[in-house]
């Protein structure tokens, strides 16, 4: 998985190669300070955490003198991420209920495509699926979950094209408790309109949702590719529903790995999930460790 990893992170893997190769200069003045500086913004991690990732390899630098470069930042850049955020996708539900999966985010980040490969591995890992179009203002999104359902083995429910989000949530959480299946995700519409009105929405898709069951897990979308701006939209549905992770798209092919550092402070909650591409494959877990690695491979 590390070498895949490293593979589609070819694009942030310049991040690491930069990085390493500024900290082994034999001297570290400040215009490499700098340069530093330069590139750990430029990947998107963002203002405060690149002060504080420099200001920790300026000192650990200058008092563990001798100390590897390589294994200090890869030991700051994991600390950054947190290790210690719990990243377990909460997919089960309590006394023989469905866990509920609802995904949230603007359109275009990925959601229909996450939806798709989260499915596949929830089946992967012998679980029944329920999965709901709850996207009813675009009759192509429902099309789309459809040809994903078809690809994976699952069921999709789906509404009349302009119809309820909510009631198209409701059946499909229905036919979930009804079959006794695992897991019920739900792909929501991510029209940007204003936040009362996205407010509403996604207020009565969960309300009307947990007559049935709990939702067990709001999985927000957000596209790697659209940096600090994307995360200033993300932010609305943070402040929308209470979202418990995030799935980060298109990491394949992005300069922009530090955007993972930048989500998590911002917005409090852990990254759980990334894309690295559009096959039905290219979703996994996310790990501190393993990401680092593959940045500075
Ligand atoms: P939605 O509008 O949020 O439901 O977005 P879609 O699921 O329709 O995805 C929008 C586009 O992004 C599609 O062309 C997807 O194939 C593509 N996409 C989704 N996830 C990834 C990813 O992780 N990597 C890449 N390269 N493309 C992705």
């Amino acid at each position: 998985r590390l070498i895949r990893l490293r593979q589609r992170l070819a694009g942030s893997g310049a991040l690491g190669k930069g990085l390493l190769g500024l900290l082994s200069r034999d001297h570290l003045d400040e215009d490499t300070w700098e340069a530093i500086e330069d590139l750990l913004l430029g990947a998107d991690i963002g203002v405060a955490p690149t002060q504080e990732l420099v200001e920790q390899l300026r000192t650990r630098l200058r008092v563990e003198g001798s100390a590897d470069a390589r294994t200090v930042l890869r030991e700051e850049l994991v600390n950054l991420i947190d290790p210690t955020m719990d990243r377990a996708l909460h997919v089960s539900g309590a006394d023989g209920q469905p866990g509920i999966v609802l995904v949230v985010g603007v359109n275009g980040t990925g959601k229909t495509t996450t939806v798709g490969k989260l499915a596949r591995i929830l089946v992967a890992e012998d679980r029944s699926v329920v999965l709901a179009a709850a996207d009813t203002f675009r009759a192509a999104a429902a099309d789309q979950l459809g040809t994903w359902g078809e690809r994976v083995g699952v069921e999709v429910i789906r509404g009349p094209e302009g119809g309820d989000p909510a009631s198209v949530a409701f059946d499909a959480v229905k036919e979930g408790v009804d079959r006794g299946v695992d897991t019920v995700v739900v792909d929501t519409a991510g029209r940007l309109q204003n936040k009362a009105g996205l407010m509403d929405e996604l207020g009565k898709v969960k309300r009307v949702i947990e007559k049935l069951a709990p939702v067990t897990e709001v999985l927000l979308v957000l596209d790697a590719t659209t940096g600090q701006n994307g995360l200033i939209q993300a932010k609305v549905f943070s402040e929308v529903v209470d979202v418990t992770g995030i799935a980060l798209t298109k990491l394949d092919g992005s300069a922009k790995g530090g955007i993972v550092v930048a989500v998590q402070r911002q917005l409090g909650v852990p990254v759980k999930l990334v894309g690295l591409g559009e096959g039905p494959d290219d979703l996994a877990p996310f790990d501190a460790g393993a990401f680092v690695d593959a940045l500075l491979s």
